[in-house]
């Protein structure tokens, strides 16, 4: 391969070198030219900026010679397209990867400067709502680590996820302004931008060969700027780019308005198409049919198809072959008009016939589905969808009415069955049904858990099983042990590693050889000294930021996801309630000191999540203000969940709540991270649960609750919230509590709606389920004063969490999907040196 640097640049090179001298060297150098200070000038983001730019440096040389070896060989490739991806901050994770943590915390230490504190410093690009975007995060990972040919295509959202504060227990959104000081991670291609057209009508016509074709005559055309970011594996020369675009305006400056003095509309078509990647819908498990939203989709699905196309074509490879040279993932519909948009640029770019784009079309996707909840799944106003996108609307009545013709040939008579499978809801308003089209459009349709996979065919996706069967797999989620283990529980990796070496962190079920120490009681001892070290940790973070003082000796209680009725942290609440009422009935009652800590953002237009949010909140000032409770029961409310925040929150856990409705939650990735790091979780059988307790066996796992099947038939046998609230002394004393007002200074009304929903409706089955978590939660509280057991299960959940490695997942989505093979990437060998 040809060496991209000149021959004559040194392995000491600043920009390459990676020994102490060349390191501080090279952060001195990025702080006096890229930030332009000196160290007595420099402010802590300064040297975050030198040292985010020294490491980058060092990871150009991979980045640079893995794009040079797609290039060259052309190899089939992954291209993952997800509205969102979680990143978390890039810099300790780069580290981690590079191999060169140690190395650059002693070059800072010895400028008098804490790496920890630098590593603080970093804003993170928080481009997704919750699990969804952190698992495309994870995957990328994992792609890179697995040395996979991958692009990963997103959305460049100017501002991400918004910050949460709490004002008077109440949570106040702030917009996330994560790039105010730039962004040293990432490249903006202006010379790599294309076109992205929208509104508008089509014109049919013949062309010179006598066929029928459509021209689209847009109403307005918007720029896709990409922003490529290197994404490198552990241990790896493979840096594969995540490609994020950003809308501008075709012509920045309307001269001829400008001229006319009409300074306003000069500049206005360039803030209407900037506005399309402006912001993150915030909104988990749920969907708005907002415009805005679906030109975000189009614009982003659109740049990338136009990306591969034009990079086969670099290639000289032919566009017959685009689905021997990509397999697309659809994480979620958000990216499903990417069918009808490949469709419109094989037939109207580049002159496809039909069934030709149809077939490579339904041989490149394949569908992540990562819900069940009916509010969550996509469908755009007909109306709507038309306006901006008049060919698409004719592609998919064409793609619907072929695909209903086989329907009617599988299931001749069968009037229900094409209008539920129908693209086209037709039941009142119309709609285009993204999930339908989605499943017509790919190869391989996955859920995300097993027991969710077997959910979608029984129900939600159940005609399309009958119609495909062999299009249906299950892929379980996962998630990245270099982020969440090496980088953010470094005691706990250091000690694993010096029992098993560090095999694990690139082949997880090595885990497994920690079972050979269970006993080993100098170990077992070892192992709880870092959970009790990694608590006192957050004690002191917790101590510092919110001047709560909590006990590390106590049992750390977490719950840390978005907020949402079907996660039920009012669930949480009601036992924390129940502990309360207790000890206030018998104030010498023998409890087990817990710390109850609760980490969270509600949608801003979610009332009933953001009212949960003001239940905890009160609920922990009286809690934590009774002197009957000290030194037994403490709440807090962590504000401003993000990755940053879990990665300080996992480790710290004994006790991980994962206590979802069985049936609605598809996966979670939440708890897989806490058990890695030696949580133990109370549960339902939802989701990976169900996954997660066979791995580490039910005596590990504490179980509690309705099953999903158990679920369906109580509410079909008219469940009755009423009948547990009047049966259940505890659950009513716990229940009135909240509507009295005790938490509310005496206002009655404050929680009404909520305790209205759980008596009058409880869709989530929180009344069901009490008395089974609480028995539940009592086995805890006895278990957790067996110090010596709690260890021995909480080692045993680190060492049975290998199947649970976002690489596994990877490898099953490459066995079982995408068939993608691995391709080594050489990197000359100056770049490896250590000194
Ligand atoms: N929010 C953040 C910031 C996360 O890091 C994660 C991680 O998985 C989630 C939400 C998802 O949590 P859960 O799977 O518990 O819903």
């Amino acid at each position: 391969m040809v060496s991209i640097l000149p021959n004559n640049i040194q392995i000491e090179d600043d920009r390459t070198g990676i020994n102490i001298e060349t390191l501080k060297r090279a952060f001195l150098d990025n702080l006096f030219y890229i930030q332009a200070k000196f160290p007595k000038i420099s402010t802590k983001n300064d040297y975050y900026m030198a040292l985010a730019y020294t490491v980058r440096d060092r990871l150009l040389n991979r980045w640079l010679n893995t794009t040079e070896t797609y290039l060259e060989k052309a190899p089939r490739t992954v291209a993952y397209l997800s509205a969102e991806f979680l990143l978390g901050p890039h810099l300790g994770n780069n580290l981690i990867n590079l191999g060169l943590y140690n190395v650059v915390k002693q070059a800072m230490e010895d400028l008098g400067l804490s790496l920890t504190d630098l590593l603080e410093q970093e804003e993170e690009p928080g481009l997704g709502n919750g699990g969804l975007g952190r698992l495309a995060a994870c995957y990328i990972d994992s792609l890179a680590t697995l040395e996979i040919p991958a692009i990963g295509y997103g959305i460049r959202y100017e501002y991400g996820i918004f910050d949460q504060e709490i004002k008077d227990g109440w949570q106040v959104e702030i917009t996330d302004k994560w790039l105010r000081y730039g962004n040293p991670w990432e490249v903006a291609r202006p010379e790599a931008e294309l076109e992205v057209k929208f509104g508008g009508h089509t014109e049919d016509f013949i062309d010179e060969h006598g066929r029928y074709r459509v021209k689209w005559i847009p109403f307005k055309v918007v720029k896709g700027v990409p922003y490529d970011t290197p994404i490198l594996g552990f241990q790896t020369n493979t840096a594969n780019t995540l490609r994020l675009w950003k809308a501008e305006a075709t012509e920045s400056f309307d001269f001829e308005a400008f001229n006319k003095g009409d300074y306003f509309g000069a500049v206005h078509e360039k803030s209407e198409s900037e506005n399309i990647t402006k912001v993150l819908y915030p909104n988990d498990e749920s969907y708005e049919g907002k415009q805005l939203r679906l030109e975000q989709q189009f614009f982003f699905v659109s740049c990338s198809l136009q990306d591969m196309i034009r990079m086969m074509q670099v290639q000289n490879l032919t566009l017959e072959r685009f689905h021997e040279h990509y397999a697309i993932q659809l994480n979620d519909t958000h990216p499903t008009i990417a069918v009808a948009e490949l469709m419109r640029l094989l037939l109207d770019e580049h002159g496809f016939d039909w069934d030709k784009a149809w077939n490579i079309t339904t041989k490149t996707f394949a569908y992540t589905n990562h819900t069940l909840l009916p509010e969550a799944l996509e469908r755009w106003s007909l109306n709507m969808f038309g306006s901006l996108f008049p060919r698409h609307l004719k592609i998919i009545y064409e793609i619907n009415s072929r695909f209903l013709d086989e329907v009617r040939i599988k299931f001749p008579d069968d009037f229900d069955r094409l209008r539920r499978m129908s693209i086209i809801d037709e039941s009142g308003e119309r709609y285009v049904r993204m999930a339908n089209l989605a499943c017509v459009g790919s190869f391989a349709i996955n859920g995300v858990a097993e027991l969710h996979s077997e959910l979608l065919k029984k129900t939600t996706l159940h005609d399309f099983y009958e119609m495909y069967p062999e299009k249906f797999t299950n892929v379980t989620n996962g998630v990245t042990p270099r982020r969440f283990m090496v980088l953010s529980n470094p005691r706990l990796a250091n000690l694993i590693t010096s029992k098993i070496g560090d095999s694990w962190v690139k082949n997880l079920d090595d885990l497994r050889k920690l079972e050979n120490f269970l006993y080993d009681t100098n170990f077992r001892k070892e192992f709880h000294k870092v959970k009790q070290e990694v608590k006192q940790d957050l004690a002191n973070y917790i101590q510092t930021s919110y001047n709560i003082t909590i006990d590390p000796n106590s049992l750390f209680d977490i719950q840390a996801k978005r907020i949402h009725e079907y996660k039920r942290q009012h669930l949480n609440a009601l036992h924390i309630i129940t502990l309360y009422n207790r000890i206030k009935a018998n104030p010498n009652l023998d409890v087990t000191p817990r710390t109850f800590l609760f980490g969270g953002k509600a949608a801003p237009g979610y009332y009933m999540a953001k009212l949960i949010i003001k239940l905890i909140n009160s609920i922990a000032d009286v809690v934590n203000t009774d002197p009957d409770m000290r030194d037994r029961l403490k709440v807090v409310f962590l504000t401003d969940y993000n990755v940053k925040f879990a990665q300080r929150v996992y480790p710290a856990a004994d006790l991980s709540e994962q206590i979802s409705t069985a049936g609605k939650e598809a996966s979670g990735t939440g708890n897989m991270k806490f058990s890695m790091n030696g949580a133990l979780t109370i549960g339902t059988l939802d989701g990976a649960n169900i996954e997660i307790r066979e791995a580490v066996g039910e005596e590990n796992f504490f179980l509690f609750g309705l099953t999903a099947q158990e679920v369906s038939q109580k509410k079909a046998a008219g469940y009755n919230p009423w009948d547990y609230y009047n049966s259940n002394p505890e659950l009513k004393l716990a229940i009135d509590r909240i509507s009295s007002g005790f938490f509310s200074h005496g206002d009655p009304n404050l929680f009404k709606p909520l305790v209205d929903s759980l008596l009058y409706r409880d869709d989530y089955l929180l009344l069901a389920d009490y008395q089974s978590y609480i028995e539940c939660q009592d086995r805890v509280s006895q278990a957790y004063r067996d110090r010596e057991k709690w260890v021995w299960m909480s080692i045993l959940n680190v060492a049975r969490m290998g199947k649970f490695s976002s690489d596994r997942s990877i490898s099953d989505y490459l066995k079982n999907i995408w068939k993608v093979p691995s391709v080594k990437v050489d990197v000359p060998e100056y770049s490896q040196s250590n000194d």
